[in-house]
Parts: C-alpha cells; structure tokens; sequence
C-alpha cells in the first residue's frame, strides 16, 4: 500500500487514474489528440466557460509553475507594469519571476497571515495609472489562506487591469467564477485538486486578453501565445508531452464528475478539514491561521512547544506509520503543514489523527 499523503500536490490519484497510464500513445496520433481536445473542452466546462464567450484553454508541459511563468513571461507588454498582492511564497515567486524578466512591478506584501485587504489594491490603482496587470494567488498553499479574488477582481475590472489568478492549489474543489470576476488568465495544473499525477499545467484564459500578446513573449519554451497557436485547432504540443499524465488527467476528469463535479469535491475536502481541526484540536495542536481566513485544502500547524518536540523526528514516525505530512514554509513562524485534498476520506483523517497521537506518547510530548 502506498503511503497517505497530506500534502499540497502530487497527491494520491485513484488506482483507475494510475491504471491510464499504462499505455504507448505517439503524440500526434489521432487517440492521443482526441484526449486533448477532450481535456480541453472538459476544463473550460468545469470553469464554467464556453468558447462563444471567448474563453479557450492551454495545457502547458511541466509542474504548476511553469504555468504561472508562462503566463508572466507571456501576456505583459514590454511596458507593462505588473501589481503583485502577495502574502506567502507562491505569490513571491510571481515577483521572482517578474524580476528574472525585467518586467516592472509593485509588490503589496502582506504577512502571511494576512487576507490581503481591496483597499489597498484600490488606493494604488486610484494613484498609480501606470499599473497594467494584477496577479494574485487564490489559495496561498504556503500557509492555506484563502485570498479575496472576488474583490480584487471586482477592482481589476472596475480599473480595467488584466486579471491573472493562481488557482493552482484550488480549481476543481473550490467554485470560481471566472466570468463573473472577469479573470483574463487562470492557471491551475495536472495534480492538484484534479487529482491527476504531476505533468502539466494549464492555462484558462480570456482569447481577448492573450491575442495581442504575439511579440511579448520572452521564453520559447514558455512562449503561451505560442502554445496556443499551435495547439488551438491542432490539439497537439509544439514539444514532447507528458503523454501519460495527459492519459491520466482525462480519467481523473471523469472522477471528479463522477464524484459529482466541484461541488461535491468541494464538500469532501470541507468535511475531511472539518474532521482534522476537531482531530488536531483534541490532540492540542494549534493553527497558524485565523479559522475565518483558513481554506480547507491545507492547513499550518504551529509547532509544540513542548521540549521534546524535533520536526524531523515527527515527520520520520509518521512516515514510519504511512503517513506523510508537509513541511512549512513560513517566513518567521515554525510550522508543519497537513493537506486534505487527493483521495482522501474521513477514515484516513482519523488514522491520522491516531498516529499523530501516537507520535505524540511515544516522544512523550503532553499538552
Ligand atoms: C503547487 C502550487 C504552485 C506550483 O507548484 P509546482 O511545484 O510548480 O507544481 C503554484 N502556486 C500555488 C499556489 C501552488 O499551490
């Protein structure tokens, strides 16, 4: 049996997921470019968007970020200035890869506690018309907050700025509307709440938004306008895919409509955080977060203060047990990280939560 894994991505996947993989596929053989323009038509309908409203897809090879670069090296103008609200490190590495870029930037640093306020962005706006873009991330995974997109969003329209969100760690469980928020570019990947296995990413996108974007692109590889031409009536990749990752994903989408689309996914990770607060709270650990701004796709855990209490030694016992938790990353606060999301049920929770209290005696930490 393979371990469980509480952790923000690569995830378990279904034994089906895993079993799609088991094929040789060429990449421009007609099965495999039927499964994309499948995969294709199946995001935009989990998004909520159709092609008449001028919205498209584009799967782009390697992990998440590489989305979000292609993105960021993709769709701003040499003149361009890019407003990152950030409060952990997903959103700082948006403001590293701008800089690798040259692309001029205003960071609006929060703590990572912190649901960064619209007043802020808004004050900004209202005084600095030079801004362009505005990237967030929706679910900070560094610590499990939720961002307020819905407000930014609202200002980025109302201040006619390209709105780019990172739902890398939320599409598929958490709603979105895309439509609504007037989101220009939403990037999310492969083996997150889908729950496929690690690959790709992709790209959802406002075709209005990405169609002047031809001249801008400041990587081949990354090159999304690029990618988009190519793949758009072809539904093949202008390099090598992730052809059993793309296998994968196709019956992964299938899962999550079987399981009864977002809604239900979203109730299913809602319950088995719901359990791992009550399990973790009886035990006597404490969030980092508020429980108003904590999300329920992960969540930071402080560490004890008990004397007796080693990270290392923690994670190794539970790994001993099946059990494999995530590492912080905050900046200034020592804290460990349990997920919920992948194919997990309340009966793993409560394993869990046993084995965490079994660490807990054996290392005879008390509360
Ligand atoms: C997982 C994640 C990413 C991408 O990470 P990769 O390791 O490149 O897959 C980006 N942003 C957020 C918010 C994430 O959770």
């Amino acid at each position: 049996m393979d371990n469980k894994l509480f952790t923000p991505g690569p995830l378990n996947t279904k034994q089906t997921v895993k079993e799609a993989m088991l094929h040789d596929m060429g990449s421009r053989d007609k099965e495999f470019i039927s499964v994309v323009k499948e995969i294709r038509e199946e995001l935009l309908q989990l998004a909520g968007v159709i092609p008449e409203d001028g919205y498209d897809t584009v799967l782009m090879q390697g992990s998440g970020t590489f989305g979000v670069e292609s993105v960021i090296s993709t769709a701003i103008p040499k003149e361009g200035h890019l407003l990152i609200i950030t409060n952990g490190a997903y959103g700082d590495r948006i403001v590293e890869m701008a800089n690798v870029y040259s692309i001029k930037t205003t960071v609006l640093r929060y703590r990572e506690n912190i649901v960064p306020p619209a007043f802020d962005t808004e004050a900004l706006l209202k005084t600095d018309h030079s801004i362009t873009h505005i990237a967030i991330i929706h679910c900070e995974t560094t610590t499990g907050i939720f961002n307020d997109i819905e407000s930014i969003g609202l200002l980025a329209h109302q201040y006619n700025k390209i709105f780019i969100v990172d739902a890398m760690s939320s599409f598929g469980a958490v709603p979105i509307d895309i439509k609504f928020l007037d989101i220009d570019f939403l990037i999310s990947s492969s083996n997150k709440c889908i729950e496929g296995v690690p690959g790709f990413s992709f790209v959802i996108f406002k075709v209005s938004s990405l169609i002047g974007c031809q001249e801008y692109a400041r990587s081949v590889a990354l090159n999304l306008y690029a990618q988009w031409k190519y793949m758009r009536n072809s539904n093949s990749f202008r390099f090598t895919p992730p052809i059993q990752a793309i296998l994968a994903f196709q019956t992964s989408i299938a899962a999550l409509k079987e399981e009864g689309g977002i809604a239900q996914r979203s109730l299913r990770y809602q319950k088995n955080h719901q359990r791992l607060i009550e399990g973790t709270e009886t035990l006597g650990l404490k969030t980092y977060l508020e429980k108003k701004d904590q999300g329920y796709i992960i969540t930071s855990f402080l560490f004890p203060t008990h004397v007796n209490f080693d990270f290392v030694q923690f994670y190794e016992k539970l790994h001993m047990r099946g059990q494999v938790i995530y590492q912080g990353k905050l900046s200034d606060t020592d804290c460990f990280r349990i997920g919920n999301i992948g194919q997990l049920f309340l009966a793993d929770i409560d394993k869990l939560i046993q084995c965490i209290d079994e660490v807990f005696k054996e290392m005879q930490i008390t509360f």
